[in-house]
């Protein structure tokens, strides 16, 4: 059977094209899923399902969250409105002003826009991510700019429900479906795919193809290649089926690489993490609450300035810097006037914990000696400014070390102290293809490539270097959406 749209992988962005398309006329539809079904869903089964859109004012936020303020009294005085332009400094500031302009703009513009199809069509539902992105002060939470609000049971539920819904809508799905090859016509146009699936190989034609099957982040041999000789023994936080294959075909067919292909998101996971992310542990892994202590390296140096700014906006390259540290291994430090503060999955592993700082220091697979000078250097010199407030960049510093730390500098005095061993753990790669502002995969003639369009992790341009939370899936689902429109009218 000939299908009007074709769409190669059954994540965020896959479903978000073959819901669109569907919405736009497409009669036949298809979803191609490499993974068998118990392990469908490529990361986005694994997120923690936090979206960053526009809203200008707070009750925007209501038909997502409309209990808000009776959970949280206070909500709607205390939340900060997040407009365009705040948008588009936090991801102008996080790539270093690399993002694509054109790119960019469309993914803020169809932000709010689009989470609210995804209620209205794809029929999620949202709650407040409080676990990770309020924090209390006093009998108030704090939000954050910009990302606060998940779907209900995180990934696992964004993804359950794109199935339900795209099933309820009638689409094709296939799993144990590995896509191979795209195939073309003679005009050049992209005319199917060829599959190996559990009855072998097959050519399946479509008037579309939509490639939405992930980036490279698990494959060692491309991580080593594009990232670095680091990134080859790099833990991967989310699915173990995005070894790049949709960005090969498209390159074999002449597509544009665009983007940053030596950049990825990369986060602190915890140092026992599994190779590969765990369906059971999705993104329980991460331990994040580093701005509120310090972190020194197997050579027991502080390396980094911990608390430059929250960690939305810095942990998506801290990842990376983890590993380029001896061992690829660094210990968290805190005391224990910030333990209230930690995200909640920092106790899905134990601490090492002791007393004294000494104790502590002595548990650690660290240059010992060098660790607790640094402890004691970095006491001397923290302190200074404040008051110490979670909540905001309060300048509480140090003074007289290097690196400094700018925010949140308390000095380590409480025992108990706890530390965790990290890594850095892969998330997803940054290069990916060129596209038009309708999704259309170019070729490096700088022309679209006629019936090939791309979403989520293999549209390039968006993000250089970091990455500002909840941005991943929202580019996903918008270019998604835009992709099946476009593939529909086509
Ligand atoms: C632990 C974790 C937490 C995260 N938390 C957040 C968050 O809170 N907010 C946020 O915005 N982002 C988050 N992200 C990032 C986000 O999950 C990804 O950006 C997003 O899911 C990418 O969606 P996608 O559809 O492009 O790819 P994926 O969801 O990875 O889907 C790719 C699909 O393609 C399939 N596939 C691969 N190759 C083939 C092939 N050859 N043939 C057929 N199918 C193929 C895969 O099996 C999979 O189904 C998180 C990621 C992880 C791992």
């Amino acid at each position: 059977m000939d299908y009007d749209v074709i769409v190669v992988g059954a994540g965020n962005a896959a479903f978000a094209a073959a819901v669109s398309a569907r919405e736009n006329g497409a009669k036949r539809v298809l979803v191609l899923e490499k993974a068998s079904k118990p392990q469908r869903g490529g990361n986005t089964f694994f997120s923690g399902a936090i979206l960053r859109f526009h809203f200008d004012k707070v009750a925007d936020l209501d038909r997502f969250v409309p209990t808000a303020e009776e959970e949280y009294p206070g909500f709607h005085a205390g939340v900060p409105v997040y407009p365009r332009e705040a948008f588009r400094d936090d991801l102008m500031r996080v790539t270093d002003g690399r993002t694509d302009p054109e790119l960019c703009n469309i993914l803020i513009e169809n932000s709010y826009d689009t989470t609210c199809w995804m209620q209205d069509l794809g029929k999620m539902k949202f709650e407040l991510a409080r676990s990770v992105m309020g924090i209390k002060v006093g009998n108030q939470i704090k939000w954050p700019r910009g990302a606060i609000v998940r779907t209900v049971h995180e990934g696992v539920g964004l993804s359950d429900t794109w199935f339900e819904t795209g099933e309820a809508m009638g689409i094709d799905i296939r799993y144990e479906s590995h896509v191979l090859e795209l195939t073309q016509s003679e005009t050049g146009r992209v005319s199917g795919v060829v599959v190996r699936g559990p009855d072998g190989l097959e050519t399946i034609s479509g008037r579309a193809v939509i490639l939405a099957c992930g980036g490279f982040e698990t494959n060692p041999a491309w991580r080593t290649h594009y990232l670095g000789q680091e990134w080859g023994h790099a833990k991967v936080r989310g699915s173990n089926f995005n070894y790049g294959d949709g960005l090969k075909m498209a390159l074999d067919i002449g597509a544009m690489p665009w983007g940053h292909w030596g950049g990825c998101h990369a986060t602190p996971i915890v140092a026992e993490a599994p190779d590969y992310g765990r369906r059971e542990m999705t993104d329980k892994t991460n331990r994040l609450s580093y701005p509120f202590g310090v972190m020194i390296n197997v050579e027991g140096k502080r390396w980094i300035d911990e608390g430059v700014d929250v960690n939305s906006f810095t942990y998506a390259k801290y990842g990376g810097l983890i590993l380029k540290q001896p061992r690829g291994l660094v210990y968290q430090i805190f005391d224990s006037k910030v333990v209230e503060l930690f995200e909640p999955r920092y106790w899905t592993s134990e601490p090492l914990k002791s007393d004294t700082l000494e104790g502590l220091v002595k548990q650690m697979k660290v240059d010992q000696k060098r660790a607790m000078e640094t402890l004691e250097e970095y006491n001397a010199a923290a302190g200074r400014g404040g008051p110490f407030n979670p909540a905001v960049l309060d300048g509480m510093h140090t003074e007289g070390i290097y690196p400094p730390k700018t925010n949140w500098a308390q000095k380590l005095d409480t025992p108990p102290y706890l530390s965790w061993a990290v890594t850095g753990g892969i998330t997803f790669t940054f290069g990916g293809v060129k596209v038009t502002s309708e999704a259309q995969v170019v070729s490096t003639g700088w022309r679209p490539i006629p019936g090939l369009y791309a979403a989520g992790e293999m549209v390039g341009g968006l993000f250089h270097y970091n990455y500002a939370l909840g941005s991943g899936l929202m580019s996903g689902a918008v270019f998604g959406r835009i992709a099946g429109r476009s593939a529909a009218r086509a």
